[in-house]
């Protein structure tokens, strides 16, 4: 008997977890199952502001993917270039893949909006290498400051635009708030000659949590030296810094030796370039997270849009719902496999966790609010989950977050 070939594109969150739940339930004789992915290893998204700050090291973040795969899955590393959905082919560098059902789980790109300058002069989080740049561009900035003559240093060079007070931009801020002092102490400068500004074009930061959480945020944010400039859209980014909106034909420049973008994201372009039918790179599917008119094609995580019936607003862009997106599709593989039919998406919201960088954070999850030590420590079993559900114990122990006090 032929084997049906399920192909999953992207070892994130969302491709990860589907076929590791595919691995636990169909046999190698079953159904053949490759999983394709850029690198070699799967990083946690949900870190990067970390490792992009310098407080965790990249390698913490990723894992090879090899290692937490049984055999009866197949891992090509290779970087997709094309998806053909009318010949069920996908053109990767590394050849051509063809399937009889199809996972798109490629997660996400940074949305620049068509700022102008934004592509060219800011750093985006959205990977374990643009981590590794940012990094070491703001312990370059520090560096040069330290090694000009005294009466010519520049001071824009310890200044650091985070453009977004979404999620991701409101914890990397927490994490360099954190890092400065140490920053100060390496490179001998005074702590206050280094601005943290988080400039976000809403009139209010994180709008996913109360006004009591935000408030609370941004307390302890400016009693960490953190600046909020809200209301007042990024327009253009140069090599010098940022132009900002203030009001009707009112702008600022604020000069900066770092600008991190992180004010929005789509789905990657490939997605885009494919006759799959997307907008800003995200593909609206059916209730069982297929594509309309294509039962054997399923989306996850970031690439996929649903609107919750609830709400009646769209799913948001999150880890948690990719890994419960997963749990869906690899159920509704194996039904299709055995001839049956699929179920809905039916997720289970518990909330969200944003880390403030230390040892605080603030949470709305199981429908309480909660700030300080307590979110912190919730966070951090969140992140060690997310381990477990794909490693068990073992990765746990080898890349988790164990240090309760760190
Ligand atoms: C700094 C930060 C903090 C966050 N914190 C949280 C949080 O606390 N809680 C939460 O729920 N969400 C959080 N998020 C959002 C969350 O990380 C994403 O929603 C989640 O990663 C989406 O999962 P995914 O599987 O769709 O994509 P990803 O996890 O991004 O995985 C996509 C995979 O596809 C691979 N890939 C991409 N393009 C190609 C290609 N062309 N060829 C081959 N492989 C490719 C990538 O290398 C990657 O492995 C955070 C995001 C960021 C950036």
């Amino acid at each position: 008997m032929i084997k049906p070939k399920i192909l999953i594109l992207g070892a994130g969150y969302g491709g990860l977890m589907t076929a590791i739940n595919l691995q636990k339930r169909l046999r190698s004789r079953d159904a053949e199952i490759t999983l394709v992915n850029k690198n070699s290893y799967h990083y946690e998204t949900t870190w990067l502001h970390e490792a992009s700050a310098g407080n965790l090291k990249p390698e913490q973040v990723r894992y090879e993917i090899k290692d937490v795969l049984h055999k009866k899955i197949i891992f090509k590393q290779a970087t997709v270039e094309k998806i053909d959905i009318h010949y069920k082919s996908v053109q990767t560098n590394q050849g051509e893949l063809y399937y009889d059902y199809l996972v798109v789980a490629l997660g996400f790109e940074g949305e620049t909006f068509g700022i102008d300058g934004l592509d060219k002069y800011t750093f985006g989080i959205t990977n374990v290498n643009d981590a590794r740049k940012i990094r070491d561009h703001i312990h370059t900035q520090f560096a040069e400051w330290a090694s000009q003559e005294l009466f010519e240093k520049d001071d824009a060079l310890l200044t650091i635009v985070v453009g977004g007070a979404g999620f991701t931009g409101i914890e990397f801020i927490g994490e360099l708030a954190n890092k400065v002092p140490e920053l100060c102490r390496e490179y001998d400068v005074p702590r206050e000659k280094v601005r943290i500004i988080c400039v976000e074009a809403a009139p209010s930061i994180l709008p996913m949590f109360s006004e009591t959480l935000v408030n609370y945020a941004v307390d302890v944010l400016t009693d960490k030296g953190i600046e909020f400039s809200v209301g007042t859209p990024v327009v253009q980014a140069t090599k010098e810094g940022v132009k900002i909106k203030k009001g009707p034909n009112q702008f600022d420049f604020i000069k900066a030796g770092t600008v991190v973008w992180a004010a929005g994201v789509r789905g990657p372009r490939v997605v885009e370039e494919s006759d799959l039918p997307s907008r800003r790179a995200r593909v609206a599917v059916e209730e069982d997270l297929s594509v309309p008119g294509y039962q054997h094609i399923f989306m996850v995580g970031d690439c996929a849009f649903l609107v919750n019936r609830e709400t009646e607003r769209p799913y948001p862009p999150t880890a948690q719902i990719a890994v419960q997106q997963a749990n869906t599709v690899a159920r509704n593989l194996v039904a299709l496999v055995k001839g049956k039919e699929t179920k809905p998406f039916i997720p289970d919201l518990k909330g969200t966790v944003c880390s403030l960088g230390g040892s605080d954070a603030i949470s709305n999850a199981f429908g309480k609010e909660i700030t300080g030590k307590t979110a912190y420590i919730m966070k951090k079993v969140i992140d060690n989950r997310a381990l477990y559900l794909i490693g068990g114990l073992g990765l746990v122990l080898k890349k988790g977050k164990l240090n309760p006090f760190k």
